[in-house]
């Protein structure tokens, strides 16, 4: 399990993080949601270090940081290895073939052999019907095929949470549902993950837990459904302007 303690990113002329504490479960599936600007990516950029809090306290499993300490490299890198990240706009080597961008991680970070690697690569291929793309290039891909590589690729590392920055969002409607699939799929197999989304379709079906950050603050987090029925102001007037 995840703790975010008293959270604060204060960036120059904005304060984007305010006081956020926050718990995201092992084994679940947490939807962060708020209007845009609102303090999501900085979160959950927040969460694998990408992005250095100016205060607060985090714990993922048994490593502890305090973000008013200085933290070690060998720290950094041990929270990194627990995490896999999918980008808002598909990121892939564009040299590799699908096969080859599954293999790079597991190969390059992790010491696994190639044997290894392919197989694996080649098995969660087949896990996601998607055996047919392992030779091609990204070029050769569409948009949500390119995505649903992206979040292979980072399943590749098992990593222990994977957390997605708007998946979708770059997205058409059809692809979009191609993409949302998977991440139902792995959500049914209870993989840890923490979506940004701005679909509150999928909010509601897939999320077992909710965090809504408005303005840089935890306006709720609990159930998914105590989170579509609350009939607090904030969340409603949200709500209404997603529809
Ligand atoms: P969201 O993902 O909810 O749209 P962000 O976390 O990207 O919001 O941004 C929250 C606020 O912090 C915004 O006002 C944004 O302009 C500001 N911000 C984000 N990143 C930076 C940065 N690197 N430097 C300065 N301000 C930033
Ligand atoms: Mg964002």
């Amino acid at each position: 399990m995840i703790k975010v303690e008293n959270v604060t990113k204060q960036f120059p002329d904005k304060l984007a993080l305010d006081d956020v504490s926050l718990e995201f479960p092992k084994n679940q599936t947490t939807a962060i949601v708020g209007p845009s600007g609102s303090g999501k990516s900085t979160l959950l950029r927040s969460l694998n270090l990408l992005e250095r809090p100016t205060s607060g306290k985090m714990s993922i499993d048994d490593l502890n940081v305090d973000f008013q300490k200085e933290i070690s490299n060998s720290q950094v890198l041990k929270i990194r290895k627990r995490f896999g990240m999918v980008f808002q706009e598909k990121a892939l080597f564009t040299h590799l073939n699908v096969l080859h961008n599954l293999m790079e991680g597991p190969v390059k970070v992790k010491g696994v052999s190639k044997e290894a690697a392919s197989k694996q690569a080649n098995d969660l291929l087949a896990q996601f019907n998607m055996t047919e793309l392992a030779d091609r290039y990204p070029y050769q891909l569409s948009g949500g095929q390119q995505q649903r590589v992206a979040i292979l690729r980072a399943l590749a590392m098992e990593p222990e949470y994977l957390l997605l920055d708007e998946p979708t969002s770059a997205l058409d409607p059809e692809l979009e549902a191609q993409v949302l699939r998977v991440l139902r799929d792995l959500a049914e197999q209870n993989t840890s993950m923490i979506v940004v989304t701005h679909n509150m379709d999928f909010a509601r079906k897939v999320a077992s837990r909710v965090a809504f950050i408005d303005n840089g603050k935890v306006a709720y987090q609990g159930d998914t459904n105590g989170f579509f029925e609350s009939k607090e102001d904030r969340i409603q007037k949200f709500l209404g302007a997603m529809t």
